[in-house]
């Protein structure tokens, strides 16, 4: 298996003037194409800012990131941009689509961004609406779905440019339970494709679709859940 994203001894230091904030203590960390990750931890224990240096959002303070074999600190502001638009897509907990926008423009964003001709834009943007079960919807409004509906346009948006890997970020963190279960099949349905996933959240229900689970503590990565040196957990 090829690694797609290959993180070592990866160290984020929040320095708010008065404090510095260890957010990220030496992270080893690689996700194979293919691979269905869960990212585990409770709250305030580092998730959000390894999204977001796996995401090249941000860049560790120190340590190696590698996307698909490039080292990430050595790529300019243009490279990072086009590297999250292209080869990244974001699935948000609080789905970050656009109000004014019907789902249809919503999606075809990234497009835009990436310099796609209108034509094959739309074309795109209505493939990927279809994928998430929602192509009779196209032209409604955000304010026009439920939640669910909302998060299956940012997973239809994440897709549109046919990313080598899917972030997401507590993507059930607003959804109710049957909503929840929509989203964790398609993940499922996308993984089973071919699509590398890496899913962040605080959710054993979420953590249990994928095909594996890291957890975080203080910003420390472990296999298992701390509770299991104890004997909690026979997996
Ligand atoms: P999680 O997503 O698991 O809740 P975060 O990655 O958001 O955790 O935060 C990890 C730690 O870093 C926390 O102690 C948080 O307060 C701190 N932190 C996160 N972002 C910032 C920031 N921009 N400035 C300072 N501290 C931050
Ligand atoms: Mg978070």
């Amino acid at each position: 298996m090829t690694a797609l994203a290959l993180m070592t001894g990866v160290r984020k230091v929040y320095d708010t003037g008065a404090v510095q904030v260890e957010a990220l203590c030496g992270i080893d960390l690689t996700v194979e194409q293919g691979d269905y990750v869960a990212i585990m931890g409770p709250s305030g224990s580092g998730k959000s800012t390894l999204m977001h240096i796996i995401g090249c959002l941000d860049v560790p303070t120190s340590g190696r990131y590698e996307l698909d074999g490039e080292e990430v600190a050595a790529m300019t502001e243009k490279e990072l941009a086009e590297v999250r638009n292209r080869r990244l897509g974001f699935v948000f907990q609080s789905f970050n689509l656009l109000p004014s926008l019907t789902a249809q423009r919503n999606v075809e964003l990234p497009l835009v961004y990436a310099g796609v001709a209108q034509a094959e834009r739309r074309e795109r943007a209505r493939i990927a609406l279809e994928r998430v079960g929602l192509g009779e919807r196209r032209n409604h409004r955000p304010g026009e779905l439920s939640g669910g509906q909302q998060q299956r346009v940012s997973v239809a948006r994440a897709l549109v440019t046919d990313p080598a890997l899917i972030l997401a970020d507590e993507p059930t963190g607003a959804l109710d339970s049957v909503s929840t279960h929509d989203i964790l099949d398609l993940f499922d349905e996308l993984n089973a494709s071919g699509r590398t996933i890496v899913v962040i959240t605080h959710e054993q229900e979420v953590a249990d679709r994928a095909r594996r689970t890291v957890h975080i503590y203080d910003g420390r990565l472990t296999d298992a859940p701390l509770s299991a040196a104890a004997g909690g957990d026979a997996r």
